[in-house]
């Protein structure tokens, strides 16, 4: 499972900036896919040794709310689930009052704390971390989240603490556990009643045993053959405390779910409709790169304006999912779900397909030459020929000359033609340029 960072500190100190930098490296991908926001509070973070999920707890307490918002329960929650807290000062205003409150606080948690010392560039370096010893979280690292100073070294040095397993499974390779399928999907979305139903009734209670809140199940199955691991985001709990489903709801533990997964079920409620929290979770999905098979799950029982309400609901506010199937289910009454692993075999063989150098480069000579890339400074963009250079997201790295210049639009474009062209339905694909060559 991912390891958890989580970013606090008095607002302004610079938790946001630092947030982006970390995970700014999937901004390009974002374009990809117009229409999609992102999570500005969960990210995965991929500078340093990385992956790694950070929190950025600073949306939530706002200067007139004071220390007192800053310790209300989502963020409570946000570091109960935390692996490492970053305590982030401001270089410039050196130790407040109010640090200081939150840090006698913070310190009751009993949680690995790194003092960061943000804004470093405003000062001498030196001078920046000496009056914050006084908190006592041991020595201070100056970073500037805006210039990126220091980051790498921040991440490496949190890296050596963090109890992690260094045995990194190729997340493309189909080993013995099979496909590793992560159901997600908001709180009473039908997640357990899915889950039941995918393995044939009540076996989930037998996993129902003590753990954190942390822990997402792993349940291995097999049906025709084939092995598949079932990863439920629904977690541990009883029946019998079904109402606490906001509290079991768990982004961090999504987060890591969609990471150890090869194809993601995204489960969304028909009668409830396509909410905000689906487009969250629908982006970091894109964001993961893994496969996708979208489930409107209580088909039951809606009348049919109600379903039309809901397929238009879904192409309109979830566009960027236009890769992905749809597809229409009841886990109480079992109608459609035996279809469902149907689709995530053809998304995953669609995601982890092998694709030839000369297919590739001749799509990309009918593309070019259907509709040239653009003129820049007065030179024509060459593309030149593509390869596959990954899988589970399948990546197309194209080379060519000048390719740092290739326009938004026209990656796009390319995108487009490949998907139509190879047929990837139910995973994103993903475009490298290099030049030269
Ligand atoms: P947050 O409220 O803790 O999330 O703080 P923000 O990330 O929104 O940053 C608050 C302000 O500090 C913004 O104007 C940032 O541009 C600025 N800032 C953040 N990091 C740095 C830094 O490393 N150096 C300097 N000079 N300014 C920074
Ligand atoms: P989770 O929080 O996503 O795991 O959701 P649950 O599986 O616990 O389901 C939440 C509620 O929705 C329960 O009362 C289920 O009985 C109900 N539910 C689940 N699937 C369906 C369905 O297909 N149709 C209807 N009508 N209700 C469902």
């Amino acid at each position: 499972m991912l390891p958890v960072i989580t970013l606090i500190g008095r607002p302004n100190v610079g938790k946001s900036t630092l947030f982006n930098r970390l995970t700014r490296t999937r901004d390009a991908l974002v374009a990809d896919f117009p229409g999609l926001t992102r999570d500005r509070q969960y990210g995965i973070g991929r500078v340093g040794p990385g992956p790694y999920i950070i929190v950025d707890t600073g949306g939530i307490g706002t200067a007139a709310e004071g220390v007192e918002a800053l310790m209300e329960r989502q963020v409570q929650r946000a570091i109960e689930e935390a692996d490492h807290l970053f305590f982030l000062v401001d270089a410039k205003d050196g130790a407040t009052p109010e640090d200081i409150e939150i840090v006698q606080r913070l310190r009751r948690l009993g949680k690995p704390i790194t003092l960061v010392v943000n804004k470093s560039d405003t000062t001498d370096p030196n001078l920046a971390v000496a009056d914050f010893h006084q908190l006592g979280l041991g020595d201070p690292w100056a970073v500037s989240a805006t210039q990126g100073l220091g980051v790498n070294k921040l991440i490496d040095h949190v890296f050596a603490q963090l109890p992690i397993d260094t045995d990194e499974t190729d997340e493309t390779a189909e080993d013995d556990q099979g496909i590793r399928v992560a159901l997600v999907g908001r709180p009473n979305a039908g997640k357990s009643t899915l889950i039941n139903r995918l393995l044939g009734e009540e076996r989930l209670v037998t996993f129902d045993s003590p753990g954190t809140t942390r822990d997402s199940i792993f349940i291995p199955f097999e049906r025709l053959g084939r092995r598949y691991t079932l990863i439920d985001t629904a977690g541990l709990r009883r029946r019998a405390r079904v109402q606490d489903a906001i509290e079991k709801f768990s982004v961090i533990k999504t987060l890591q779910a969609i990471e150890e997964s090869n194809v993601v079920i995204l489960v969304i409620d028909a009668h409830e409709g396509v909410g905000e929290q689906d487009a969250t979770l629908a982006g970091h999905i894109i964001e993961s790169g893994r496969a996708l098979v979208v489930a409107i799950n209580k088909w039951d029982g809606l009348q049919p304006d109600e379903r039309e309400h809901v397929r238009e609901q879904f192409s309109r506010k979830l566009a960027f999912l236009d890769f992905a199937k749809l597809h229409l289910v009841s886990a109480l009454h079992g109608s459609g779900v035996g279809l469902l692993l149907d689709e995530v075999d053809k998304a995953y063989a669609n995601a982890t397909r092998n694709l030839s150098t000369p297919e590739l480069t001749r799509l990309l000579e009918s593309a070019v030459q259907e509709h040239q890339p653009p003129l820049v400074r007065g030179r024509r963009i060459k593309l030149r020929y593509a390869h596959q250079g990954g899988r589970n997201p399948p990546i197309i790295v194209i080379h060519g000359n000048q390719t740092e210049d290739v326009p938004e639009t026209y990656r796009r474009y390319l995108i487009n033609r490949f998907r139509k062209a190879l047929n990837l339905l139910g995973t994103p694909l993903r475009l490298e340029f290099k030049s030269g060559s």
